[in-house]
């Protein structure tokens, strides 16, 4: 799990009520806005790794547990560290990397609770694969649209567009600056805002120093509540001690729960999994989704209608090992209808497969 506010909050708990192991995986660094919320850090902490400072703290909390800690980006990982939890609390403030984990554990039948906050509102919702809807299965009506546009784009951007955009927001950015920041794939205000610190860690300084100025600029003006966090970590929790008695302590919530702060609320809303989902849908897991191919469009195209379709940014298409070239046109790779393309996208833990139904040419 992330070590921010939720995640503080969640690993405390776990680790006093004795939870036996627990692994923590961030790629953040400990900055001074965060100790408003994140109990587990204090002043002497800036500037570390969030994951390996938590994991020193929850141990004098409880010597008797073991705690795992990864100072990295959750998708750089090893497949072995995640094959032993018994379940995963994602934790995590961005869409792409919690559409990342939602597919880490329906692929390794884990399950997984999922928590977001944001000012006085905070949800949860479990996934059980293959019982319960993950987080895609209506995906279309709860991921928000301004995620989904950002997600489905498949980048043919100029240097020139994010210094537009960003000015709509009334923020500065200079075009030489934003083309370093092209470089490291950080093409929408999207990007900006979420980049990881990897990737930031790549910029040289004067740009890094750009996105963090931009960063806080664009911070809304609610920030992140202790009080909220806590609540919906204490719920979380709870869910997985659930989980972890295996039905012993009654089933876990199901369907999504949002928490209201301003007007006190709990509302649960039942979500029934979608046996079409392209994530934890039957159909992709047995037999594959059929897609449609036409014999005189180029790679490009299809990968842009398969972005748009799932929405994903960076979809690759492997066929029988091969990488496919964007200019390449469908009819020159020789798909037969029947045929497996695998798509390989940084929003899923493995490639989507998807049968080609090539159609016929028209005119
Ligand atoms: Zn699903």
């Amino acid at each position: 799990m992330g070590v921010g506010a939720t995640g503080c909050e969640l690993s405390k708990n776990l680790a006093l009520m004795g939870v036996g192991k627990l692994i923590l995986i961030d790629n953040d660094v400990i900055e001074l806005s965060n100790l408003s919320r994140q109990m587990l850090f204090t002043d002497s902490d800036l500037g570390k790794s969030k994951a390996v400072v938590a994991a020193e703290k929850l141990k004098k909390m409880n010597p008797w547990i073991e705690v795992e800690s990864y100072f990295d980006d959750v998708r750089n990982l090893d497949e072995a560290v995640f094959e032993k939890v018994s379940a995963i609390a994602s934790c995590l403030d961005n869409w792409p990397v919690r559409r990342w984990v939602n597919s880490l554990s329906v692929e390794l039948d884990k399950p997984l609770v999922d928590v977001a906050m944001e000012g006085f509102y905070a949800n949860l919702q479990v996934v059980i694969p293959g019982k319960t809807a993950c987080l895609e299965c209506h995906g279309e009506e709860l991921i928000p649209k301004e995620v989904q546009l950002a997600e489905c784009t498949l980048r043919r951007r100029k240097p020139e567009d994010l210094v537009n955009d960003l000015m709509e927001s009334g923020v500065e950015l200079s075009v030489e600056i934003a083309r370093k920041l092209f470089e490291q794939n950080i093409k929408t205000v999207y990007d900006l805002k979420y980049a990881q610190e990897d990737v930031l860690r790549k910029l040289d300084d004067e740009a890094r120093k750009a996105v963090r100025g931009i960063r806080e600029k664009l911070k809304p003006k609610m920030p992140a509540l202790q009080s909220v966090a806590a609540l919906i970590a204490g719920v979380a929790s709870t869910e997985i001690v659930k989980i972890l008695h295996e039905g012993g302590l009654g089933e876990p919530v199901s369907g999504l729960l949002v928490y209201d702060g301003l007007s006190g609320r709990f509302t649960i809303t039942e979500l029934e999994r979608n046996p079409e989902c392209f994530v934890c849908g039957d159909l992709v897991r047995e037999k594959a989704v059929s897609f449609p191919v036409k014999p005189n469009e180029t790679i490009i195209d299809l990968k842009r209608r398969i972005a748009e379709r799932f929405s994903i940014p960076d979809p690759e298409i492997l066929y029988r090992r091969w990488r496919l070239a964007d200019a390449e046109k469908v009819s020159e790779v020789g798909f037969r209808s029947g045929d497996l393309i695998y798509v390989n996208t940084s929003r899923r833990f493995m490639p989507l497969p998807l049968r080609i139904v090539v159609e016929d040419s028209e005119a």
